[in-house]
């Protein structure tokens, strides 16, 4: 648990967290701890290490980053939507014609919401 949220902050510059839950992390090979440890304390951990290293832990809104598309920035109409959407793993935009992985694509989503809000100016240490 130490080790992985040490390495995160190691890693990154900058460490950008979905407000709403840990799938896209379990699906890593830190699965298990990420679990077993429960997410909120990661992201505590998190903040407390990334706030030592001198590192911006922003924890962003998950809301449409599944729908929207990461290369347009629009929400088209196939992308995936409530419940039924959840079964969606691959689509494509029906605007720019980008092929999505469901996950990456959320996630890319949530790392332009993080840089924009980092553009806009949060009150730096
Ligand atoms: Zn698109």
């Amino acid at each position: 648990m130490h080790k992985y949220s040490r390495k995160l902050v190691d890693e990154n510059a900058a460490t950008f967290v979905g407000n709403v839950n840990a799938k896209g992390l379990a699906k890593t090979k830190m699965a298990k701890s990420v679990l077993d440890a429960g997410w909120g304390m990661l992201k505590t951990m998190l903040d407390y290490k990334c706030d030592h290293a001198g590192i911006v832990f922003e924890e962003v809104n998950e809301a449409y980053t599944t729908q929207t598309c990461s290369c347009c920035g629009v929400i088209p109409a196939n992308s995936p939507k409530g419940r039924a959407g959840l079964r969606i793993r691959e689509w494509s935009c029906a605007e720019c014609g980008a092929l999505h992985d469901r996950d990456v694509n959320a996630a890319k989503n949530i790392l332009a919401v993080g840089h924009d809000r980092l553009a806009v100016g949060i009150p730096f240490f």
